[in-house]
């Protein structure tokens, strides 16, 4: 009996960091300072770098990240934002939460994002943005995206908690727009906790919302905005600075583990398209099927873990009753038959082809 591929294995992929990660926890420690301090600098300098933005502003979470964003651009009450309808429900949160209406579109079915033919029929005159979500880890088609937020006015913020490193044509996400991201422990970079971060290349935004993160506040009891607690933790940051000298090994590993699924999997199986034009780091790598949820039962009993993202599109949630309307097809479609095969860190090109040999005979 073969041992079981675990869809995941968190404890053993942060084992390969167990050193670097305690001596960055004695640092911490030692230096006396636990909020907003060289650390979080730090790694606001380095990640901005990473993305190859001017500015990053370290935040508790990636939901945070995207509110702050939007109570950044201060958009008035019941202003629309173009959301695609395939996404995590946080996206969607994030608009309601800053009493705004998303307005939901369709993805491709062939790439799983916002379809950009779409966007322009859903604009109105009460639209205030475009929130692109790169989702899986692949980037949206962001020069259609641009030239419709060029030809509207419009500012563009990118969801990238999916997407650390991913580009389109050698530019990565978070550097198109605003980008929002998610060091949830799962993903690509994975903090050992909540955490998330901004990029941005404007001076305004960036002062703003390191003010809002911190009870809108520059100088230290001054209040200028109706500020939130929402800082990065300083030992999370020192965390996040260890892992993200490892992304692009990371990213390298999992594009590795991409392709020996891409090349092997027969027909059957609808893969994720690769395209010269995109550069994926697959925090997911998903195929569809017609019989989903049969072959996720086929393949546990075979010994292999795998995960729905998601079972439930947004708009079919009980908490977006009366508040989302409409029928999303497409989005649905994927929903029903998406399934997530384990490519992690801690997956070898073995456990991907034992996994193909056993895919390929159902
Ligand atoms: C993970 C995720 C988020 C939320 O990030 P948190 O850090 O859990 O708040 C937002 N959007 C997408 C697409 C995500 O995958």
């Amino acid at each position: 009996m073969n041992p079981i591929i675990e869809y995941e294995n968190l404890k053993n992929t942060n084992k390969n960091f167990q050193d670097d990660y305690l001596r960055a926890f004695k640092e911490v420690i030692d230096s006396g300072w636990y909020i907003l301090g060289d650390k979080v600098k730090t790694f606001e300098t380095e990640f901005a770098d990473f993305i190859e933005t001017k500015y990053s502003i370290g935040v508790a979470s990636g939901l945070d990240a995207l509110i702050l964003i939007l109570k950044g651009f201060d958009f008035p009450v019941g202003s629309e934002i173009i959301v695609p309808s395939n996404t995590y429900i946080a996206t969607i949160l994030s608009i309601l939460h800053c009493n705004l209406i998303p307005r939901l579109v369709e993805p491709e079915l062939e790439t799983y994002n916002i379809n950009p033919s779409l966007i322009e029929e859903n604009i109105t005159k009460k639209t205030k943005a475009i929130l692109a979500v790169h989702l899986y880890g692949k980037s949206c088609n962001m020069e259609a995206i641009m030239n419709i937020a060029y030809t509207y006015q419009l500012p563009v913020i990118e969801d990238c908690a999916q997407a650390h490193g991913a580009k389109f044509r050698d530019k990565k996400v978070g550097s198109f727009g605003v980008g929002a991201f998610s060091f949830y422990p799962t993903k690509n970079l994975g903090a050992l906790g909540d955490a998330g971060a901004i990029t941005t290349n404007s001076n305004d935004l960036l002062q703003k919302i390191r003010a809002l993160r911190n009870y809108g506040s520059t100088t230290k009891y001054q209040n200028e905005y109706i500020g939130y607690n929402s800082r990065l933790d300083e030992l999370q940051a020192a965390f996040l600075l260890v892992k993200l000298k490892y992304l692009s090994e990371i990213i390298i590993h999992k594009r590795k583990l991409a392709a020996i699924y891409l090349s092997s999997l027969k027909q059957d199986f609808i893969c994720p398209i690769a395209d010269e034009d995109y550069f994926d780091v697959y925090h997911i790598f998903n195929i569809r099927h017609p019989r989903r949820d049969q072959l996720k039962k086929y393949l546990l009993k075979c010994g292999i873990e795998t995960e729905i993202h998601y079972p439930i599109p947004p708009h079919k949630q009980t908490a977006m009753q009366g508040i989302i309307e409409g029928t999303y097809p497409i989005s649905e479609e994927i929903h029903q038959t998406t399934l997530s095969l384990p490519i992690s860190f801690g997956h070898t090109e073995n456990d991907v082809l034992r996994l193909t040999e056993v895919l390929n005979k159902f």
